[in-house]
């Protein structure tokens, strides 16, 4: 077990440097020019693969090889401090990646997950699609169905998924669907669609609120066919898996969907970080800079009271996102800290860049000055990988241990 520490060790400050390095001079810069394109910035994700941010090797060493859990947090405070749209863009793939780690064998995660990244040269993205129109927190209610066709030993999918970043876009689809309705979220498998296989394309592209240049979009199944062996964890564990929730035992196992979604929470609570931090010292520069009545606005207890109560809270919801991010590498979860981690961190990156746009007054309302973006950015913190409520939800279960409705 690695010991707790809230000092980074060398080679994690480096890594902290470098990638707010990447975040400073190139990131930000970019961040309202493909906020206002609305569109995916490929050139970028290109040069985080030139320099090796985005890859395999990163995501691998940052995420799985790290005994303390922390490299992988620190490096997305300091690239969603950049900014959150592109951030996504970049760490998008992860979620596939995530997707796989957590339910193909090891012979799959080795095939997959590096195709979720491609090389350098030759940059490749991946989607994980599990929500769908009528199933977001719901996920036991899946509609996309994976029937086997024993006889060419394929399974044919078809369905709409709903929401998914980096969708139509990927070139390596994770799609998580039902085998057997009535069993609820026990009856779900997840598969990976790599590019080349017919009849998966993508539903309408959403405008959003916020995270603009991330790409999100419907992605449309239609009998589509993939080989037995594209099914994450295999067709042996499946069929196990399914006979026993039939004949209505516990299996034990997780649902395929929200075993990633465990995993990656701390991680998605440090990218509101970023986004909390990068708004806070927008603000802290402002209020200085700013006078009226003769003086900096930073000189009224009430600005510098707010500053005081926004870097508390930051700091507050770091300490939770390092805490989950080590529990989850050591030991595990005991009272749903991964999931208090990311309720903490959403809400307060969604007050603070609030408070940010306050402090800067009529400016902070427009786009002449990044707060307005952040703020924007931050409320989806509220609402994917897991709700405000539905992190209360598996909170007030946890502590409980009732089935609390
Ligand atoms: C920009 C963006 C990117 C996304 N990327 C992905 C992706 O890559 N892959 C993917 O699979 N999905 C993705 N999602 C989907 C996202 O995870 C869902 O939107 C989210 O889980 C909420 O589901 P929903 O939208 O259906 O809302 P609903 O589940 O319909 O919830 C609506 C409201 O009801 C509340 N609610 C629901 N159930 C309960 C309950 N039991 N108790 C109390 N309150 C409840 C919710 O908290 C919410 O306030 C993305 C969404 C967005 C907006």
């Amino acid at each position: 077990m690695a010991e707790f520490s809230l000092a980074l060790s060398d080679e994690q400050q480096q890594i902290k440097d470098w990638v707010h390095d990447f975040a400073a001079d190139v990131v930000r810069p970019a961040a309202h020019e493909w906020d206002e394109r609305e569109e995916f910035p490929r050139p970028i994700v290109e040069q985080a693969a030139q320099i090796g941010l985005y890859s395999f090797d990163f995501f691998s060493q940052s995420m799985l090889g790290d005994p303390t859990g922390l490299t992988f947090p620190v490096a997305l405070e300091e690239l969603f401090w950049g900014d959150a749209g592109i951030g996504l863009s970049i760490f998008g793939s992860g979620l596939g990646a995530a997707g796989i780690a957590a339910n193909g064998t090891p012979e799959q995660v080795l095939e997959w997950v590096p195709q979720c990244f491609g090389t350098a040269d030759d940059v490749r993205l991946a989607a994980f699609c599990v929500s769908e129109p009528d199933a977001g927190s719901d996920v036991s209610s899946l509609k996309t169905k994976a029937v086997y066709d024993e006889a060419k030993d394929e399974w044919v999918l078809n369905g709409t998924k709903a929401w998914a970043t980096n969708g139509g876009i990927a070139d390596l689809h994770v799609v998580t669907a039902t085998v057997d309705p009535a069993l609820g979220s026990r009856g779900q498998a997840t598969f990976v669609i790599p590019r080349g296989i017919e009849g998966i394309a993508q539903g309408q592209k959403y405008k959003k609120h916020g995270i603009r240049a991330s790409h999100t979009a419907e992605v449309v199944l239609s009998d589509c066919r993939i080989p037995g062996a594209f099914l994450l964890g295999g067709r042996e564990k499946l069929e196990a898996k399914l006979a026993k929730a039939r004949e209505g035992e516990r299996t034990g196992e997780k649902q395929p969907a929200m075993a990633t979604f465990e995993a990656t929470r701390p991680a998605v609570g440090a990218m509101a970080v970023g986004i909390a931090r990068a708004a806070y010292e927008e603000a802290l520069r402002y209020a200085t800079e700013r006078h009226a009545f003769g003086k900096a606005i930073i000189q009224n207890q009430a600005i510098a009271f707010m500053l005081a109560d926004m870097i508390t809270e930051i700091d507050a919801a770091r300490l939770l996102v390092w805490r989950a991010a080590w529990l989850a590498r050591n030991g595990g979860y005991t009272n749903a800290e991964g999931s208090m981690s990311k309720l903490k961190a959403g809400r307060v990156a969604v007050w603070v860049t609030e408070r940010a746009i306050q402090i800067h007054g009529g400016y902070g309302y427009t786009r002449e000055y990044p707060v307005e973006r952040m703020h924007r950015d931050a409320k989806i913190y509220d609402i994917f990988e897991g709700t405000e409520q539905i992190q209360q939800l598996v909170i007030a279960r946890a502590i409980s241990g009732l089935r609390i409705e």
